[in-house]
């Protein structure tokens, strides 16, 4: 039997608890996965490690021995009073009971960061609102290194496709005008307690310095994307169309053959650049 099981049988009959499967409580205890999340994090000594949603604290003893100081938010008030007791003579421990998606990050770090170099997130976070915690540790700006998550098998192919590929979706874009994006490992479902429905996959996002390109405005950006992902198998023109964005379809046909895009194109053939250019023709038109 291996260790993380072993420990995780034990804190659930200690406490007397059950995963809420409505928080998305889906306990690791493979221990090769672990260590490959451990070891993709490359967590060093002068690191402020963020974990989310750190449930019995599996990931966070190995975290714990690495990093200088680690920070977990968890919603789970029975969570806390075991992470509060299995971790209670740690001094490199902060362990906050909220939200994630409301929590204020940026503060949060301000407070803690002092002089430590790099802010890296290790989770295996709760499923059901992946995409958003992704999308709010990008979009908040928190100046952080790394990001080494597990989320569902589907949102780690959508993330990590590249443009054009028939998996790849709004957050491909939305994800890589922030960093770069490598699958880790591929997690089979028999590695948590209770098993979910799917297959998960460990993915990292290396933060880049600057986006990847230039626009003139980011939510003129982001809705233009999105919008060319609301309907799939729609064209772009009807995307932008229906999303009320543009709705002059002769301005339209201009922008477009400005950018050189064939007016029946759909979303996902667009490159990221040409995305900041049609969004940019498209603001400056406003
Ligand atoms: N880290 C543990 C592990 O790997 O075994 C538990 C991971 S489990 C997939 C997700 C965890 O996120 C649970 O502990 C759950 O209570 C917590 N969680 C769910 N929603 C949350 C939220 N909005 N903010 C913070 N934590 C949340």
């Amino acid at each position: 039997m291996s260790s993380s099981l072993e420990d995780t049988k034990f804190i659930l009959r200690k406490y007397n608890i059950t995963a809420n499967k409505k928080l998305g409580q889906n306990f690791l205890i493979n221990d090769n996965v672990i260590e490959n999340i451990i070891e993709a994090s490359n967590i060093e000594e002068k690191d402020l490690v963020i974990e989310i949603g750190p449930g019995l604290g599996t990931l966070t003893s190995k975290l714990l021995e690495r990093a200088e100081k680690v920070i977990a938010i968890e919603l789970d008030d029975k969570m806390i009073s075991i992470l509060k007791d299995r971790f209670k003579l740690y001094n490199n421990f902060i362990l906050l009971n909220d939200d994630v998606l409301k929590i204020d990050l940026n503060s949060l770090i301000k407070e803690n960061v002092g002089d430590l170099e790099k802010i890296k997130i290790v989770a295996n976070l709760p499923y059901y609102i992946t995409t958003p915690i992704i999308m709010k540790l990008l979009e908040d700006k928190l100046g952080i290194y790394s990001i080494t998550v597990m989320v569902q098998k589907e949102v780690a192919d959508r993330i990590t496709a590249m443009p054009g590929d028939k998996l790849s979706g709004a957050i491909t874009y939305s994800v890589n005008y922030y960093a770069e994006a490598k699958k880790i490992v591929f997690v089979d479902k028999s590695s948590f307690i209770p098993a979910p429905e799917v297959d998960s996959e460990v993915i990292k996002l290396d933060i880049r310095k600057t986006p990847v390109v230039e626009v003139d405005n980011e939510e003129m950006f982001f809705r233009v994307i999105k919008a060319s992902f609301m309907q799939r198998r729609k064209t772009l023109v009807n995307g932008l169309v229906n999303s009320g964005i543009i709705t002059d379809k002769v301005r339209i046909k201009e922008i477009f053959d400005n950018i050189g895009i064939d007016m029946n194109i759909r979303g996902e053939k667009l490159t990221i650049e040409q995305f900041a250019e049609l969004s940019n023709l498209i603001y400056r038109d406003i």
